[in-house]
């Protein structure tokens, strides 16, 4: 065996494995295959592609080549039999839970998991019968207490990526294997650089790779990991049914956004974790929210299971009106205010936008905060722009 193609560290996978350059004149980035087709020779191969999409390139619904070699780094980076990538982070849960599920079927979701996955649970899966019931998930004695006969799936985000609550993963994954409930997390935060769900017993690990594996806030993608007979059974159903896959476009900016992976999260992680100090000093602020922080509540946990968290973070101001953080939030000059996260540029979204003035309460602590993301900026930067909003904040205030 080649020693180096044995060697399946992070800087292989990312570099090297899955890419067969001498198939497209040696060059380093593999070519767009934009293709909708594959032509045949011997009708028997034909044949064999019907029998099995996954066998081999027939239409690019299915498999596409340019796609397949995405598909081969995200396996290996979450040490997983195998890969499947969608168009987005939301069609991903959308098929890793419809392709889990049948009629009458029952499922424990963690509370407040992504927008989109709530809405799937609230409004499509009820018209056929499918119902959730949702736990605080940071206690496992819940998940016990909400687990009925029919459940299929126990659906997982952890850390959560508004409030951060995290589920003992390995905990979690021994009841529903105990009990054959098919568990899949939303891993968006961590990304398998900085957690391993299938090591820890997961069935499913989803991600978007619209935030930190594109990287630079121009594509849309997500992604499942697991066993290769998860991944088929996904594929010859929702996957191909609904037509949901990456284009070879998107799977080339994916590709391009993993080479630097590594690179952007240790440099986020170190300007995550200046700004956070440098946050939890500043007389406007109540507290932060951070998994890493020392002062979170399931900071242990969080220790045992995740290797690394960036970036993403909420403030709770101590603000007396929703003007003061609004005065705060349209007075940051280079931290924009947009939805998302993972891309090269910091962000800010405050709670109370989806708040009206007259129901601003500021003994809720939900509205006042701001959930934050950290890019590649220079710490000195985004606390310069903070420091100077903050200030606009207090003379506003005082006006
Ligand atoms: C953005 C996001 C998704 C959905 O991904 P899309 O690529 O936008 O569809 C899912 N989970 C989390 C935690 C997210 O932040």
């Amino acid at each position: 065996m080649d020693p180096f193609k044995a060697d399946h560290s992070v800087s292989y996978i990312l570099n090297e494995l899955g890419e067969e350059r001498e198939n497209y004149y040696n060059a380093i980035a593999p070519p767009i295959m934009q293709t909708s087709n594959f032509a045949f020779k011997k009708v028997d191969d034909l044949a064999k592609a019907f029998e099995d999409e996954m066998s081999g390139f027939l239409y690019s619904r299915g498999l596409n080549p340019t796609i397949d070699i995405l598909r081969k780094k995200l396996a290996a980076l979450d040490a997983a039999e195998d890969a499947l990538v969608f168009n987005s982070g939301a069609s991903a849960i959308f098929a890793a839970v419809f392709a889990n599920v049948k009629s009458g079927d029952h499922i424990v979701s963690v509370n407040s998991p992504y927008t989109w996955a709530q809405k799937m649970f609230d409004q499509v899966l009820p018209r056929f019968g499918v119902t959730t019931t949702y736990i605080d998930g940071t206690q496992i004695e819940n998940f016990e207490r909400a687990i009925l006969p029919h459940t299929t799936v126990i659906y997982l985000e952890s850390p959560n990526s508004w409030d951060y609550a995290i589920q003992d993963l390995r905990a979690v994954a021994e009841l529903a294997r105990a009990e054959g409930i098919v568990t899949i997390i939303d891993n968006s935060y961590c990304t398998p650089l900085y957690q391993q769900p299938l090591a820890m017993g997961i069935d499913i690990s989803m991600q978007t790779a619209t935030k930190y594996i594109s990287g630079h806030s121009d594509t849309l993608g997500g992604v499942l990991t697991g066993t290769h007979e998860m991944m088929k059974k996904i594929f010859n159903s929702e996957y191909l049914n609904m037509g949901i896959g990456a284009t070879p476009f998107n799977a080339w900016l994916l590709i391009r956004g993993l080479r630097t992976l590594p690179a952007r999260l240790d440099r986020i992680s170190a300007t995550t974790k200046l700004v956070v100090e440098w946050l939890k000093n500043q007389s406007w602020v109540e507290s932060v929210l951070f998994p890493l922080d020392p002062d979170f509540p399931q900071y242990d946990l969080a220790r045992q299971q995740m290797r690394g968290a960036c970036g993403l973070l909420t403030v709770v101001m101590k603000a007396q009106t929703r003007g003061e953080i609004v005065t705060f939030c349209e007075s940051l000059r280079h931290v924009l205010m947009a939805v998302s996260w993972g891309g090269h540029e910091s962000l800010a979204i405050p709670r109370c936008a989806s708040v009206a003035e007259e129901d601003f309460d500021p003994a809720d602590r939900q509205h006042r905060m701001i959930r934050f993301y950290f890019g590649l900026e220079d710490a000195d930067y985004l606390i310069e722009d903070m420091r100077q909003a903050a200030v606009k904040m207090g003379e506003k205030t005082r006006s």
